[in-house]
């Protein structure tokens, strides 16, 4: 397979970096110099437009590999990622005013979540760079998803988890048979010590943030979105908000369909962060970004020190979209809305759907948009905060009359 990068630039200070300092930030500016790739649009627009797409029968995210940056052949080893559904939420959509709303649903995605899609990049890379080994500092989902396609592509897993991960999600690390650092300590603390162990032991470094070719993965959920609406751009793309690779790898996705003039603008994106952390959200008010206390039930969003801001922050203003917040008691709410209408989501991702219905009581969405809330994590990974929204059920005595009692004080 044909690989078409052209090159990798800082995206603060512009300058380009050789292919083996890639998987790494800027040379010149360290840490915060995230990279971007750049592809060769000029070769792609000669055969990538909608007949190429419409004639390629491939139903997962590989189907656009001219625009990733692998040429791996063991992609058809891989579990099948992405190409996950678009749906359409006529109840809601009428509740809220929509002229249509579409769930990308993510929890579809083989760990459940929307991170497969970097982590696919992560182990197809590491295999192609020979190495044995991938590692990653996550509050749950990265890592989860990375312990489940390095298992499945016969590689080791280090995953470094904060104190405080979600039961569902751990249990998923140690079920793909990953080896699990539990760092005493928060996300900040976590990253730290992945950041010195991947440089000690030369591992595959999976830390989305700091490796531009993971954000690639993630694009792929934007082309999917413009290609499963007909090739119609929606109003608005609404998402949640941590490290913020999610949501530039939405903008870039749409960016990449434009410049290939497959599309001919972008959808306008609603980051949404939790009250409790909302360090980009602020940055996008203020001008300042400013670290932010972790206090939210969301936790694959409670990101105090945001590892991709430059890139999140401009994804969302050249799309002329803005941010939300929403608090805990709103995400809850959005988590039962959403259960009820047959999708279930993890806190993280229900705060996207609370950022919507959060937007158009602002009237930031306005009435007669169309809408895509993209669904980022299953609910079935924190069992614990979905015990929260709903409750226990009461247990009730193994007879008619008291099932009958029950049946009519429930009526109210
Ligand atoms: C990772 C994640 C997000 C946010 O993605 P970022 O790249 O950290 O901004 C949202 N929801 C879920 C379920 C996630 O796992
Ligand atoms: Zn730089």
């Amino acid at each position: 397979m044909m690989n078409f990068v052209d090159t990798y630039r800082c995206t603060l200070c512009g300058r380009t970096v050789l292919p083996h300092e890639a998987e790494g930030t800027c040379p010149s500016c360290g840490e915060k110099g995230i990279l971007d790739v750049e592809y060769d649009y000029a070769k792609l627009r000669g055969f990538l437009d909608r007949s190429w797409l419409e004639r390629n029968p491939l139903r997962t995210m590989f189907r656009y590999i001219p625009l990733l940056p692998l040429e791996d052949p063991s992609v058809s080893k891989m579990l099948p990622i992405g190409w996950t559904p678009l749906i359409r939420m006529d109840a809601l959509e009428r509740t809220l005013g929509l002229r249509s709303l579409h769930v990308k649903d993510e929890g579809a995605n083989p760990s459940g979540s929307l991170k497969d899609r970097a982590s696919a990049i992560a182990v197809l890379r590491a295999i192609s760079e020979g190495k044995k080994t991938v590692a990653c500092s996550s509050t749950g989902n990265a890592a989860s998803s990375l312990a489940c396609h390095a298992a499945r592509m016969g590689l080791e897993a280090v995953i470094f988890v904060p104190g405080r991960a979600p039961v569902g999600k751990l249990n998923q690390i140690m079920i793909h048979g990953a080896e699990v650092v539990m760092v005493d300590g928060d996300y900040k603390a976590a990253y730290a010590l992945s950041k010195d162990a991947i440089e000690t032991f030369g591992w595959y470094n999976r830390n989305a943030a700091v490796n531009a070719n993971l954000v690639e993965g993630k694009k792929t959920a934007a082309y999917e979105i413009i290609e499963m609406l007909g090739f119609e751009v929606p109003d608005w793309v609404v998402v949640s908000v941590g490290d913020g690779c999610t949501i530039a790898g939405l903008h870039k996705g749409f960016y990449d369909f434009m410049k290939l003039g497959i599309i001919d603008r972008l959808p306008r994106l609603l980051g949404v962060q939790s009250k409790g952390c909302a360090p980009l959200a602020e940055a996008f008010r203020t001008g300042k970004l400013k670290e932010a206390k972790e206090d939210t039930i969301a936790d694959s969003i409670a990101v105090g020190i945001p590892r991709n801001p430059v890139k999140a922050l401009s994804a969302v203003s050249s799309s002329k979209g803005t941010w939300v917040t929403v608090d805990d008691e709103a995400i809850l709410d959005a988590m039962r809305t959403l259960g009820k209408h047959g999708i279930f989501a993890e806190p993280a991702s229900a705060a996207g759907y609370a950022g919507l219905e959060e937007a158009r009581r602002q009237n930031i969405i306005k009435e007669g948009e169309s809408v895509v809330f993209v669904h980022t994590g299953h609910g079935l990974k924190d069992p614990e905060n979905a015990r929260r929204a709903v409750g226990t059920p009461e247990p009730v005595k193994a007879d008619m009359s008291a099932l009958k009692h029950r049946f009519k004080t429930k009526g109210e």
